[in-house]
């Protein structure tokens, strides 16, 4: 049986930014290129061994492939970028990427998302096959889901 799919996206997400949560920073240099600064928490390299043993986790993040860096810095190994297509408003540009990457099938997936639009939020709640977002503001999943 094929594992389900996580819509895993980073900032508010992995990349948490509250300064009360005491996280350290982690700069992130891609070989040749840019960096980027990742502010993860102490549960965010446990959470992201469970994601990739249990789903299939495709990024759906601004970071597109840059989101492997994280993977490489977690010991994990690289994940393809499921939001190719970028359009739609603010909040909902991710949506057609992640409708492409359903199209014609109906797995069980999960979205987790800080900042999903109305769109896209009103998409999976109607979609048959348990694609479900989750809503995470301004916390991060580690911070908010793990941290009592
Ligand atoms: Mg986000």
């Amino acid at each position: 049986m094929d594992k389900p799919i996580l819509f895993l996206d980073v900032d508010g997400v992995l990349n948490v930014f509250s300064r009360d949560m005491k996280q350290r920073e982690v700069l992130l240099q891609e070989p040749g290129g840019h960096s980027h600064h990742l502010y993860p928490t102490k549960f965010t390299k446990p959470f992201m061994r469970w994601a990739w043993s249990t789903f299939d986790v495709q990024w759906c993040t601004a970071w597109r492939l840059d989101g492997n860096l994280i993977a490489k810095w977690a010991g994990l190994p690289d994940r393809p970028d499921a939001t190719i297509c970028r359009s739609g408003k603010m909040m909902d540009w991710k949506l057609e990427g992640v409708q492409n990457f359903l199209a014609g099938r109906t797995p069980v997936c999960v979205w987790i998302e800080d900042g999903i639009g109305q769109e896209a939020e009103s998409w999976t709640e109607k979609q048959p096959t348990s694609c479900t977002s989750t809503r995470i503001r301004n916390m991060g999943f580690a911070g908010s889901m793990c941290s009592s």
